[in-house]
């Protein structure tokens, strides 16, 4: 990744105002670290293990970009390898000072799972850790963080301001539900003045379905960190549509999400100005990915491990950049 990107840099300081939100390129995974106008951070998910330390190296080089030391709030929203994975070197590298999560692991029978929760499980205990439910938040100043989905549940009532009847309710079409960790996921809105954003985890469709009918229990986003990385089974309109983001990114990789059903309820959201990518999504092809100077890492031969930037105001306005051209926009509310 490249440092510090001087533009960028400068607007910061100018603004005592703004948060710093990198959605990190973990191939794949998950990863967003979030640096609040306080100065402090949360980060949500840690990406892969292994690779040669290879996504908590990227979050240590977006830590040094935004200006911070340490990672005052980590949320591990669930305990697939995806996001829970490099909880330990991220632990080697920067500290931490509160972990977040849902709790137990829901997929012990599946070793692949009890492989990441085990470590983890082990790493929590030296570390200040809560257990989050719906309806708590998480302390970071400056921000509001509400969890709105942790375990399987979600809120009761809708946030402040939501609760509106959701007519795209009607058509909606279930599909399994999920028994495991993917809809334990926590998940949350993020609240700075009049800028919102949503951030899921993996939430499944079925769950989705929980927050946002009859009535939108989230209210509406400016932006929309898409939800399990844009993975078919994620992302309903019902969801996406009563959010009626300004702007989403998609943490898909290549052979990862990126789907075409999610890709396409996105596009089609009212209101949605664009969608930008971590990564070009093979599945996708040519119909079915934002045009190039969108996506952070286009091709095999083009990743550069590049991350998409946002730098966003509490009157609502954000600037979202490519790290890989430079190529930014800003969107006024
Ligand atoms: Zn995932």
């Amino acid at each position: 990744m490249r440092v510090p990107l001087l533009l960028l840099a400068a607007a910061s300081a100018l603004s005592a105002q703004t948060l710093h939100i990198f959605a990190i390129d973990v191939e794949g995974g998950k990863s967003t670290l979030y640096v609040s106008p306080s100065g402090e951070s949360m980060l949500v998910d840690t990406g892969y293990a292994g690779n040669g330390n290879r996504d908590a190296n990227r979050i240590a080089s977006a830590a040094a970009a935004a200006g911070i030391k340490r990672i005052d709030y980590l949320v591990v929203t669930h305990y697939h390898g995806d996001h829970a994975g490099g909880v330990p070197q991220l632990a080697a590298k920067l500290p931490i000072g509160r972990i977040y999560d849902h709790g137990d692991n829901w997929e012990k029978t599946n070793p692949k799972t009890q492989a990441v929760f085990e470590p983890y499980a082990v790493l929590r205990q030296k570390y200040p850790h809560s257990t989050v439910k719906p309806g708590d938040s998480i302390p970071i100043k400056g921000l509001q963080v509400n969890i709105v989905a942790a375990a399987g549940d979600s809120i009761a009532k809708p946030l402040p301001g939501a609760g509106q009847a959701n007519p795209l309710c009607a058509g909606y079409e279930a599909l399994p539900p999920d028994p495991g960790e993917n809809a334990r996921s926590v998940a949350m809105i993020i609240t700075l003045g009049n800028l919102r954003i949503s951030d899921l985890g993996d939430l499944f469709w079925d769950k989705e379905y929980d927050l946002a009918c009859p009535v939108n229990k989230l209210g509406q986003v400016d932006l929309y960190m898409t939800t399990h990385h844009g993975t078919a089974t994620s992302g309903s309109p019902q969801m996406v549509h009563a959010l009626h983001p300004r702007v989403a990114i998609m943490n898909n990789g290549a052979d990862k999400g990126g789907s075409v059903k999610a890709w396409t309820a996105i596009e089609n959201s009212p209101g949605l100005q664009d969608l930008w990518q971590l990564h070009f999504s093979d599945e996708g092809g040519k119909d079915h990915n934002v045009a190039e100077k969108f996506i952070a890492n286009p091709s095999a031969e083009n990743d550069g491990g590049y991350p998409i930037e946002v730098l966003a105001h509490p009157d609502g306005s954000f600037t979202v950049r490519n790290d890989r051209n430079g190529f930014e926009k800003t969107y006024r509310k």
